[in-house]
């Protein structure tokens, strides 16, 4: 450990928590408890967590410090695939609905990482990712706070496909009867990923 490449996010009597960059220049955010350990690559989102010692056996259960991972959805708006809702929406998302504001999101994030310990926020989005015009301003504040934004979509144009390959760690897009919107998201994202110098996204994932 170089105690130059440390940057301490928050420490009490029962545990410490802070940014370490290693000898290749990625910065991982560690957790050090007496029972409750993790390491969390920011790059790629390579997480490893254990107890009292590295041994299988001994893996938490939990966290007794709160949550690693929070699903937070956004909006109920969605604009649909092609413009038509699928009828089977599990959130029951229409043209109609209400967006988190951006102060709203960061009441959430103060409360629920209130220990520094949350790694990835998980948007719950419509399928375009254009249905709440904070998105980027909350990913640009997750950021700040050493969290990975991603999310799941369905049909992006090119502008979203390359703000999502900018800010967010992993992107899922999901199949809702024409493959040819499922292909041609993905191909945007993939272009976006690798033609941007400084892209985030790491994960590109159906679902
Ligand atoms: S794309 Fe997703 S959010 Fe939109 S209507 Fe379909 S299931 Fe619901």
């Amino acid at each position: 450990m170089h105690p130059d490449r440390i940057n301490i996010l928050k420490e009490t009597s029962k545990f410490a928590i802070y940014l370490e960059t290693d000898d290749n220049g990625e910065v991982w955010k560690k957790f050090r408890a007496e029972n409750y350990n993790y390491d969390f690559r920011i790059s790629d989102g390579m997480f490893a967590r254990w107890g009292k010692t590295k041994e299988t056996i001994n893996d938490p259960e939990m966290s007794p410090f709160g949550p690693e991972i929070l699903d937070l959805e956004i909006t109920d708006i969605c604009h649909g695939v092609d413009g038509k809702h699928c009828q089977y929406c599990y959130k029951s998302n229409t043209s109609n609905g209400k967006n988190m504001s951006f102060r709203t999101l960061k009441t959430v994030i103060e409360k629920i990482n209130y220990n520094s310990q949350l790694t990835q926020v998980a948007f719950g989005l419509g399928s375009t990712a254009s249905e709440n015009p904070d998105l980027w301003a909350m990913c640009d504040y997750l950021h700040e706070n050493h969290i990975i934004p991603n999310g799941t979509v369905a049909q992006l144009d090119d502008h979203h496909a390359k703000m999502i390959a900018s800010k967010f760690g992993g992107c899922a897009v999901s199949y809702h009867g024409s493959f040819d919107v499922l292909a041609d998201t993905v191909q945007k994202l993939t272009y976006w990923k690798t033609k941007m110098t400084a892209n985030l996204l790491r994960s590109i994932s159906i679902s």
